[in-house]
């Protein structure tokens, strides 16, 4: 069924065409340097700006570094910022940031559902309701009736307080947000190898790689300032080569000198593949690994045998049917990647939203630490991230449920000790019980353990998966929503609905993919009484008599008490002041103390503060100062394709929206760009079932359908279906299967098995 959200006319003045053309103009523009934004002038004609302001970009975790540019106290111009890490180098979506706060229908006061309706009320009468039906559940239930579901989109001081309040106050674990929906996978993988999240590379390294390694990854269409850099690479070094692994002949699949396209749900059997492959030629550094490495079966340090012998069942010959990968094509590409001077590997959703996310993030790493691809200029793994404070915001500080700030667990008693004492608890104070992930938690929410919830800065109504069972579960639950309109699928769902302030309307740091963080400055004030999430969650704090815990209120204050609690943590930026961030284009960590210029390569001896001398490469991370690497099987997928279901559907991003469109379907511009969304079919599986481009179809699964317009791509493989999540007209989520991955709790979007049948045109 269709969604009956409503939306705007599509203007058809700016289109999807000339703004890709606009993009093929960025790649072009050397002469330009990186002025980015140059090639957009004739779509986008500049305002005259009389002030200029450093900031940051509100959309993907590329956390481009802008200028805003003012007039009379309104925003009239963006461009990238030639000192930030991005060189001056933005897409489409940033270069429309000014539009974002004049987006028309924000939501300006606070609602209340009253017999079935939201109606407005005043910002006591919502607080107080929520205080008074907080406590009252917490009486009767207990703290794990009561849950908090936040987003990468909140500014660190912002997820940082709601996970003290909750964690701390509330003494509940049920701390999750949505970026269990789109990294916990490369989270979990980080953590596994090197004991400690985050990348160790930089988007630096780019400029040094010789080989690019794009697995599942789209940077073209989702990152395209990393796309653009890799061209400049390629521009500069005729040695440069990309490799990209995607099932779907995606834009950057058509852009790279290889593309591997896998049979979907198998590419597991090529990392294996081709680490049977470097081990048997004598493609390992040996010396790298005897010094840094060690190897894990289940829990067992193994030796290198054992591993050799692990990968015997993954020989290219083995492989190659399942895959659809030729055995000659695999030895080529292991070949590649560990001898090239320097090997990038890029990847990012396709890899995370998996049922073997985790093992697929802990194999790509692998292959860079058995060949020794690391530690180099140029030569890293890296995972690229969605949302612009997933990292800094919720991985950093620990805003999942299975975590505690700075690389901590709930698990760990020591670590719960250090956390109590820092936020003056006492002794036992946090629940060692890990608390819901968030395909859980809205489980737990429809069937009753969860009846208390606030959600902020995300839509789940749309982005998480089987999504009519989970908007059910909102509206079952005691639902507070922090928004910034009132008809997001999500707002559609709120007991209380509270307006939000967004991006240059409140102050606060975004961490984006390189462990950089940056300062994005208040520049207007909010509509009406909408105020930022941070004020919200310190007058709920109040209303739960737990004003004491949450002294820190405003920006600032909680930012220097986070700084302050990272200084005995390896993710120690202690040294990154409010004063320093409002000067530089961010900084990265490590950075212990003020005169720190911050860490590009981490574990790296002469870079990372870390590092004892003489080290050169140490994964501190670990006791042992050793990553590790694991023998990790391929299992299916639990979807497979069946007589019922002869489809694979995948989802992704396009180049002109992102995430569920909130913001970016609001934007005229953008929104003509993109137009509404379709589902990409084969011509083979269109001609199949008698369908033509335009028509609309059907695609249902196990768990829902969703009916939209046909686009018929030659160049898209026979048995996959392909549909981006940004429009809610096409709720492509309610198809999508909610099976998680068994350690990250990711879910699953990229493969969901389906069928597809025309209904007309
Ligand atoms: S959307 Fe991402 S890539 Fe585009 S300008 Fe913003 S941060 Fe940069």
């Amino acid at each position: 069924m269709e969604s009956e959200t409503p939306q705007p006319a599509e203007p058809q003045d700016i289109h999807r065409r000339e703004f890709m053309w606009a993009m093929a103009g960025l790649g072009a523009a050397t002469a330009a340097a990186f002025a980015g934004w140059g090639a957009l002038e004739a779509l986008v004609p500049p305002g005259t700006a009389d002030e200029w302001h450093k900031s940051v970009c509100r959309f993907c975790g590329t956390g481009c570094t802008i200028r805003v540019g003012m007039r009379e106290g309104e925003i009239v111009d963006i461009r990238g910022h030639e000192d930030g890490h991005n060189k001056g180098v933005i897409c489409v979506k940033g270069s429309m940031l000014r539009a974002l706060p004049k987006i028309e229908g924000r939501l300006t006061t606070p609602m209340i559902r009253r017999n079935g309706k939201l109606e407005p009320a005043s910002w006591d009468e919502a607080l107080d309701l929520i205080g008074r039906r907080f406590k009252e559940i917490r009486d009767t239930h207990g703290p794990d009736a009561l849950a908090f579901y936040g987003s990468g989109q909140l500014f660190t001081e912002e997820t940082y307080t709601a996970n003290k309040l909750f964690k701390g106050g509330l003494r509940t674990n049920n701390v999750d947000g949505n970026p269990r929906l789109c990294m916990s996978s490369a989270a979990a993988g980080y953590v596994r190898v090197y004991g400690k999240d985050e990348p160790p590379g930089c988007y630096a390294d780019i400029d040094h790689a010789e080989l690019f390694f794009i697995f599942g990854a789209n940077p073209y269409e989702c990152h395209p300032p990393l796309w653009e850099r890799v061209q400049r690479r390629r521009a500069a070094n005729r040695n440069a080569f990309v490799i990209c692994v995607d099932p779907r002949r995606s834009e950057t699949a058509k852009r790279s000198d290889l593309h591997l396209p896998v049979i979907p749900g198998t590419d597991l059997l090529l990392l294996n593949a081709m680490a049977q492959v470097m081990v048997e030629d004598g493609l390992c550094d040996m010396k790298f690994m005897q010094r840094h490495v060690r190897f894990d079966r289940n829990g067992e340090t193994v030796d290198f045998e054992a591993f050799r012998a692990f990968l015997r069942d993954y020989t290219p010959e083995k492989v190659e049917q399942q895959l659809g990968i030729g055995a000659d094509l695999i030895r080529h590409v292991a070949h590649r990647f560990a001898t090239s001077r320097a090997s990038t590997s890029l990847w990012t959703m396709g890899v995370n939203q998996r049922t073997q996310g985790t093992a697929l993030n802990t194999m790509l790493n692998a292959l860079h630490l058995i060949t020794g691809q690391f530690g180099r200029k140029g030569a890293t793994p890296f995972s690229i991230t969605g949302q612009p404070n997933a990292c800094g915001g919720v991985r950093d500080t620990g805003s999942l449920s299975h975590l505690l700030p700075a690389g901590r667990t709930v698990t760990n008693p020591d670590h719960r000790r250090e956390v109590e004492h820092k936020w003056g608890l006492p002794e036992g104070a946090i629940s060692q019980t890990p608390g819901h992930d968030a395909v859980s938690l809205f489980r737990a929410m429809g069937d009753g353990r969860v009846k208390g919830a606030l959600i902020m800065c995300t839509n789940p109504g749309q982005s998480m998966p089987a999504a009519d069972r989970y908007a059910k579960a909102m509206q079952d639950c005691f639902t507070v929503v922090s928004e910034i309109v009132p008809d997001s699928e999500t707002a559609k769902a709120a007991s209380v609905l509270l307006p939000a302030a967004l991006w240059c309307e409140k102050e606060g740091v975004l961490g984006q993919g390189e462990r950089r963080y940056q300062l994005v400055p208040k520049l207007l004030d909010p509509p009406g009484e909408a105020r930022s999430d941070l004020w919200m969650l310190v007058e709920i704090a109040k209303r739960l008599g737990l004003g004491d815990l949450i002294k820190a209120r405003t920006p600032q204050e909680v930012w220097d008490e986070w700084r302050h609690f990272s200084a005995d943590s390896y993710y120690n930026f202690e040294g990154m002041t409010y004063d320093r961030l409002r000067a530089l284009p961010g900084l990265q960590w490590p950075c212990p103390d003020e005169d720190h210029p911050g860490t590009a390569r981490r574990f790296v001896e002469g870079e990372d503060p870390f590092v004892s001398k003489g080290a050169g490469i140490e994964f501190y991370g670990r006791k042992d100062k050793r990553a590790v690497v694991y023998l990790c099987p391929y299992v299916p997928s639990p979807e497979q394709r069946s007589e019922v279901y002869p489809l694979y559907l995948t989802t992704g991003r396009v180049l002109e929206q992102w995430h569920t469109g909130t913001m970016t379907m609001r934007i005229p511009e953008l929104r003509g760009a993109a137009g509404p969304a379709r589902f990409t079919v084969s011509e083979v599986d269109a001609k199949r079932r008698g369908i033509e481009a335009g028509d609309m179809i059907e695609v249902s699964s196990a768990f829902g359908a969703v009916q939209g317009r046909a686009v018929i791509d030659r160049e898209m493989r026979p048995g996959l279906v392909f549909a981006a999540f940004y429009d809610a007209r096409l709720l492509v989520n309610r198809v999508v299967a909610d099976h998680v991955d068994p350690v990250s709790k990711e879910p699953e979007f990229k493969l969901t098995a389906v069928q597809m049948r025309r209904l007309g045109n």
